[in-house]
């Protein structure tokens, strides 16, 4: 590494700390300066969807203030970085990740964990659900969806003929337990939301089924009621969202099954039309 990129790496990782983020891997300078030559030139652009998407109805996060810091974030220039990333590098970088999200300090939740929960699952995932918070069972596993509400998960999962290990990742928006299972605060889903905006772009999702009202809001920007919204589809940078109910809150009130199952069938529907998945439609 020459003394021109040792600089610049410098510049690059004291942006990163002091923005509150952990240091990431950087393109080295040279290879910066082609991709922009590249961009100038009208030759590489960030990766865009390349799957359709039946409805839009929002273009993303725009409401509020972690929904705006989220967009910000998601619209840096990293975006073209991890399109970039070979599969391996993903993965390591997704390690990286989940290193830093169980040592994290970031926000007043760190103080009450037993163990910080980053998400589990496979890269590329068919689906990647993204729930609100670990609850008292995640919290002691630091697995995400294990207790009721995660074997209740895995009903849905196994319904629309996926399999757990092999077709999905999962995360919540905070990846420390609120106290009490509260909602997790404004504060914390800001101070939280980078790292899943670095974990879609790392694990690299065909579609994203947000559980609850709290994922529903930061992923798609949308205001309206979960109960308005559910089932239909909204894009984050290209990679369709469906929003659904939370796990837990149908099993409080099983007059939601029956929407829930609708969407499921919603998220199976366009995984045979869009992914060659060969679930049986019904
Ligand atoms: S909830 Fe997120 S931001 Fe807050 S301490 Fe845990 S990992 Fe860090």
């Amino acid at each position: 590494m020459n003394q021109l990129d040792r600089m610049y790496r410098i510049l690059t990782d004291s942006r990163d700390l002091l923005s509150g983020g952990y240091p990431r891997s950087h393109e080295p300078l040279q290879g910066r300066v082609a991709h922009l030559i590249q961009e100038l030139d009208g030759g590489e652009h960030a990766r865009e969807a390349s799957v359709p998407v039946p409805v839009q109805t929002s273009s993303g996060a725009s409401q509020g203030t972690a929904a705006a810091a989220f967009a910000e974030e998601a619209q840096m220039d990293e975006d073209r970085r991890f399109a970039r990333l070979s599969r391996d590098e993903r993965k390591e970088r997704l390690s990286a990740l989940e290193a830093a999200v169980r040592s994290c300090e970031r926000c007043p939740l760190s103080l009450g964990r037993t163990l910080a929960v980053p998400g589990a699952g496979v890269l590329d995932p068919l689906v990647m659900f993204v729930g609100e918070g670990p609850g008292r069972d995640e919290d002691t596993s630091g697995l995400p969806f294990v207790g009721a509400a995660g074997q209740y998960l895995d009903k849905w999962i196994t319904a629309i003929g996926l399999e757990r290990d092999r077709h999905v990742y999962i995360t919540n928006i905070v990846k420390c337990r609120p106290p009490d299972n509260r909602d997790p605060r404004p504060e914390e889903s800001d101070a939280c939301a980078p790292y899943l905006c670095d974990q879609i772009q790392l694990v690299r999702p065909r579609i994203i089924m947000t559980l609850g009202r709290i994922s529903m809001r930061m992923l798609t920007g949308t205001t309206k009621g979960i109960t308005r919204v559910h089932g239909t589809f909204f894009t984050w940078h290209g990679i369709p969202v469906v929003p659904t109910f939370h796990p837990s809150a149908v099993l409080r009130n099983p007059q939601w099954k029956r929407p829930v199952w609708e969407d499921l069938k919603v998220v199976r529907n366009w995984l045979v039309d869009n992914t060659g998945h060969a679930a049986s439609r019904g």
